[in-house]
């Protein structure tokens, strides 16, 4: 018997649960946490507001009862929360209804990953994700307003193939005029490697970062200008919901992504739901406003069902579809939230 299946108004399914599990971060990219507004005087969440590890793990499991089948713990840098793996092995010990493994994923912009990659793997993290966005270092260090080295980024992804983890993925926004020229270089790097790089078009996330459709680069631009070089074909996906596209080298180099997500909008296929570091629900990426306060809830002493009823009542009506409507609603004033908060 298939299980049970939660839909949304737009008849989405609820498969993939993002959890931010810290509003904090070690870089201040400026497409995301600029510093100018992450500065000494940005108020992060204090901690007794962030959920503890048993109250994620409750709420988790609640989300996989309803059919959620993929957690992402994301952020903020989710290596920057102390005893993430003891995290990680809760979460990876959750079973569906059906008694199947739940897939435990992470995206980190690696700066820890070197000293945390092999206590996440023996966690039970199922896969990893590293943010990088050029290999020039000065460009890197503009991008992401730090002085971490990205030899420190790349040894972060060499520990991870070591213990173990396969399907590693590299994500790179890709700003034009800021990073496109690192696009060959870093295609070039992670030929051979096995590693799946994902050209990520920039989005206007949040409301701090200034974004302008100019600086967006058309996946479809990334594409064209890499086969010009290295010849590609497309493949199918993998599962529902995949908002990559997916390409091979024709001459056997591996794999590539590309997130067009301004420009080829997959609203259609949106199956995410996110869960801020405080516990307040989101239904889309580009919410000005939270739909559930779980948190709330927990410590009101709520029992699971009151939980879950709050969840199918938030995804149920869920209508969001901002790409698809990007175009209408950029003009009209609003505050929408940061990603850093509810976790890309
Ligand atoms: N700190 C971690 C990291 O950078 O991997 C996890 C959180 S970060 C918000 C998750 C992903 O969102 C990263 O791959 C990052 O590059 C991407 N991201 C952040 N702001 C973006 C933007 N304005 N446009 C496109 N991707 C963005
Ligand atoms: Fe931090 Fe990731 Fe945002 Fe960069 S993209 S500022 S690494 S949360
Ligand atoms: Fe999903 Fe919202 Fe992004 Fe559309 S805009 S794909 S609904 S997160």
């Amino acid at each position: 018997m298939n299980p049970p299946v939660l839909l949304d108004s737009l008849q989405r399914p609820m498969l993939d649960l993002r959890i931010s599990v810290t509003d904090r971060c070690n870089f201040r990219c400026a497409y995301c946490m600029p510093s100018e507004i992450f500065d000494q005087h940005h108020t992060f969440l204090p901690r007794a507001e962030l959920l503890s590890f048993e109250e994620i793990v409750r709420v988790a499991q609640v989300f996989v009862r309803l059919g959620v089948r993929k957690i992402r713990l994301t952020g903020g840098e989710p290596l920057l929360r102390r005893g993430i793996e003891r995290l990680v092995a809760q979460l990876a010990a959750l079973r569906t209804p059906q008694g199947e493994l739940v897939e435990v994923t992470m995206t980190t912009n690696g700066a820890l990953l070197a000293t945390k990659a092999q206590a996440l793997k023996e966690a039970g993290l199922s896969r990893i994700t590293v943010s990088l966005d050029g290999l020039h270092q000065d460009i890197f260090q503009r991008m992401t307003g730090t002085n971490v080295q990205i030899s420190t980024v790349l040894a972060g992804i060499a520990a991870a193939q070591r213990v173990g983890f396969t399907q590693i993925k590299v994500n790179m926004v890709v700003q034009r005029g800021v990073n496109d020229q690192e696009i060959l270089p870093m295609a070039a790097y992670f030929r051979h490697t096995g590693i799946v790089l994902r050209f990520i078009e920039y989005m206007d996330v949040g409301s701090s970062n200034g974004w302008v459709m100019d600086e967006v680069m058309p996946a479809q631009a990334i594409i064209d200008l890499i086969s010009a070089q290295y010849p590609l074909s497309p493949i199918a996906p993998t599962c529902i919901g995949e908002v990559a596209h997916r390409w091979v080298y024709q001459d056997g180099a591996g794999e590539i992504g590309q997130i067009a997500s301004v420009t080829q909008v997959f609203c259609h296929e949106c199956t995410r739901i996110r869960l801020s570091t405080d516990g307040k629900l989101y239904t889309c990426l580009f919410a000005d406003q939270a739909r559930a306060d779980l948190r709330n809830l927990l410590r009101l002493g709520k029992q699971d069902a009151e939980i879950q009823q709050a969840i199918v009542q938030c995804w149920q009506p869920r209508a969001d579809r901002y790409s698809a409507l990007r175009q209408a609603v950029i003009q009209l004033p609003r505050q929408k939230i940061e990603m850093s908060y509810i976790g890309g």
